[in-house]
């Protein structure tokens, strides 16, 4: 399978440009957030799996399909969270899991401060959300702890990243495929990612002043 899905839709490129927009409030920038993560999720999700249930309608009975994979979605503090309830919403069985990493201001080297995950089986799909795929630093760290907590089968969704950033994940974990709204061009001096959106865990929640 293709490794990195580039989802190409006039509605997420609408929604991407009001979300670039810096004159775009916090609380319509999360709706923004919400409803790309949405988009995101059908081509995202189309490898789960389903079994038949025999179902009776007002009409007659028949076999009709429901999920059968286990789902865990894990937002990646603080960013992801602004996609959770999307997903959530789509998939209200699946369990939540919770990741913040920061880095370390002197080593740079991205550090765990809080870890919250359920008991993962190997045929759960895990499900990472972080909108920002900017070193690929905090990703990789994040797939990382989750093959270590027994993770066979994990898809990031994100809203904008650089090639930079999916090279590195793409090298330290073959295996894990990608859903991005946007590839934009380079990381700036400061790690932005530009053209971006600016700092997304702000922006979300009104902390940029
Ligand atoms: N994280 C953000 O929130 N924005 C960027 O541009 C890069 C990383």
């Amino acid at each position: 399978m293709n490794q990195i899905h580039l989802v190409s839709h006039p509605l997420i490129s609408h929604k991407l440009t009001i979300l670039r927009d810096k004159q775009t409030e916090s609380n319509y920038f999360r709706h923004m957030v919400k409803e790309i993560t949405q988009l995101l999720m059908f081509p995202a999700t189309q490898a789960l799996a389903l079994q038949h249930k025999q179902i009776t309608t007002p009409v007659t009975t028949m076999t009709g399909q429901t999920l059968q994979s286990s789902v865990i979605v894990i937002p990646i503090m603080r960013a992801g969270l602004g996609m959770l309830d999307a997903f959530t919403d789509m998939i209200p069985t699946a369990q939540v899991g919770h990741i913040g990493i920061v880095r370390d201001e002197k080593t740079l080297q991205p550090t765990t401060y809080i870890e919250k995950i359920p008991f993962i089986a190997a045929k759960t799909s895990v499900f990472i959300l972080d909108p920002m795929l900017a070193t690929g630093g905090t990703l990789v760290k994040a797939i990382d702890r989750l093959k270590e907590k027994g993770a066979k089968n994990i898809t990031y969704l994100g809203l904008v990243g650089v090639q930079t950033g999916i090279d590195y994940v793409v090298k330290h974990h073959p295996d894990v495929v990608m859903y991005l709204a946007a590839r934009d061009s380079h990381l700036n001096e400061k790690g932005y990612i530009v053209p971006g959106l600016g700092d997304c865990g702000d922006r979300l929640y009104g902390t940029e002043h």
